[in-house]
């Protein structure tokens, strides 16, 4: 089992380093060494919580003040002290050696900008920032007081967070910017995703079908695997990354000599 990792990271590593334009499409599972849980899967928050109760815009609206107090000020409390792990430092690093053009984001932690991406896409918005619903004024997330439910703006409006609720669209600017990353792009590293969350699933098949090589990372098996991926190499973001980019420097040294 050790071996057979160690091949497809010394497969997954040289294919990096042979590319000339390489996006990664990260999820929910690439945070989860950093302390966030996923929605889904061992752990997921969905094992507390009924999505559709609290995830979804209508659920908000029909009643904030519950949506707040099960889920946003849970991901807040989470958020304040995450900090970006290995994974997240690798695809920083990966951006750094001139390989990674562009991460494409489901998660709404800034963690690739804390690590230093800077072409990141934030395909389901940012938790950083809330917005009143009556004046449309914006608060960082980090300043807001919690004491008091619904957190409200000084004109009495409700804040939502900026992030996309189940049941709202993905801003347009975001998936042309997804769509145009995905097509042209010769290798996607799919990066803790379950890849049944339309339509950011979509982006490994866009890049399929576009003649990429789709590589993922991810303890389990997804839609993806065998069908648009080539590669699974099963395991935890922050371990295999760590091992790929470490890989991905040796082959740029050896060259180099
Ligand atoms: P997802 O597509 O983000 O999937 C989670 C995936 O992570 C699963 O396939 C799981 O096997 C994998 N995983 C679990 N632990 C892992 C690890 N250590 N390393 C690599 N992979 C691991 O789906 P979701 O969790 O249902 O989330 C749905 C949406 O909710 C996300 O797209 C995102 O918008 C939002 N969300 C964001 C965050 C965050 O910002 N950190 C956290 C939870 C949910």
């Amino acid at each position: 089992m050790e071996d057979r990792q160690l091949n497809l990271i010394n497969k997954v590593a040289e294919s990096l380093v042979a590319a000339k334009h390489v996006v990664a499409l990260t999820g929910a599972g690439i945070s989860v060494e950093s302390g966030i849980p996923p929605f889904r899967g061992k752990g997921g928050l969905w094992e507390k919580f009924d999505p559709m109760e609290v995830a979804h815009i209508n659920s908000f609206m029909k009643n904030p003040e519950k949506v707040w107090r099960l889920l946003i000020s849970e991901m807040k409390d989470l958020l304040v002290s995450a900090k970006p792990n290995p994974a997240h430092l690798g695809l920083a690093r990966l951006e750094e050696l001139g390989i990674l053009k562009t991460v494409i984001t489901q998660n709404i932690d800034g963690l690739h900008q804390m690590a230093g991406n800077r072409d990141v896409v934030e395909f389901h918005g940012s938790f950083a920032w809330l917005q009143c619903l009556d004046c449309g004024c914006r608060e960082q997330t980090v300043d807001i007081d919690t004491s008091q439910m619904p957190p409200k703006c000084s004109c009495g409006g409700i804040y939502r967070p900026e992030c996309v609720f189940f049941g709202e669209m993905i801003p347009p600017k975001d998936l042309d910017r997804s769509q145009i990353a995905a097509s042209t792009c010769d290798l996607m590293l799919v990066v803790g995703c379950s890849a049944v969350v339309q339509p950011a699933a979509f982006m490994p098949v866009i890049a399929k079908q576009s003649g990429a090589t789709v590589i993922e990372i991810n303890p389990e098996p997804t839609p993806l695997t065998g069908t648009t991926s080539t590669l699974l190499v099963q395991g935890k973001a922050g371990k295999i990354m760590k091992k790929i980019t470490a890989q991905v420097e040796r082959i740029i040294a050896d060259k180099q000599n």
